[in-house]
């Protein structure tokens, strides 16, 4: 604890910690204003109720797409009859798409939200792949994302690959849908460590993932 006489009248040590107030010509009554953990708590609330309870890597995928019925391309009611999509057969059944068809078959018909996309040509996420490494092994990485979207396709007929490109030093994949990406960056991460890093839009509508190694 300092002494009177050591400290102007004015001071005040860390602000908003402890305060000095006079009580006399040369007596001062040191008061802590909050503890210290509360006042640390205080300035990094913001970051902690952002943070909190959610792990580093997203195990579970992007919390926000819980709302998916913000997504445009899906409906935000579920539609009482079975449906089958022209485009690819997969058949719409109480809110979810699923391959494989129905006895008696769906008679009504609905484009799928991945089929949909592909017609628009408007992509839900996409894949950037770079690095030297990377160019390198370009066949094996196509093949590795090839691998990771038939798996997912199985259980989730909407999850596609909707376009690759390779330009200049770089592998663009575009997808379906926001979940594949992720999926597929952490295939390269687990198979080729290298650098990855995944964005969601602040609506959750699109996935960019990158990728890039060098050596
Ligand atoms: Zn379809």
């Amino acid at each position: 604890m300092p002494t009177s006489s050591s400290l102007p009248s004015t001071h005040r040590s860390t602000p908003g910690l402890v305060e000095r107030t006079a009580t006399g010509s040369d007596n001062y009554v040191w008061r802590r204003l909050a503890p210290l953990a509360d006042i640390l708590r205080m300035s990094t609330s913001k970051r902690s109720v952002k943070t909190r309870g959610r792990p580093r890597r997203q195990k579970f995928g992007n919390p926000r797409l819980e709302e998916q019925i913000h997504d445009p391309y899906r409906s935000s009611t579920k539609l009482r009859t079975p449906r089958r999509c022209p485009g690819c057969g997969a058949t719409y059944l109480r809110g979810h798409w699923r391959w494989g068809g129905l006895t008696p078959p769906a008679t009504a018909t609905m484009v799928c939200p991945a089929c949909h996309r592909v017609n628009d040509r408007y992509p839900a996420g996409e894949v950037i792949v770079s690095g030297s490494f990377a160019m390198a092994h370009a066949d094996e990485i196509l093949n590795l994302l090839r691998n990771v979207e038939a798996t997912e396709n199985r259980e989730h007929p909407l999850h596609r690959i909707m376009d690759v490109r390779r330009s200049g030093g770089t592998i663009e994949v575009t997808t379906t849908d926001v979940h594949l990406p992720r999926r597929m960056g952490h295939a390269l991460e687990d198979a080729w460590h290298g650098v990855l890093k995944t964005h969601y839009d602040e609506q959750g509508y699109y996935a960019r993932v990158t990728w890039e190694r060098n050596d």
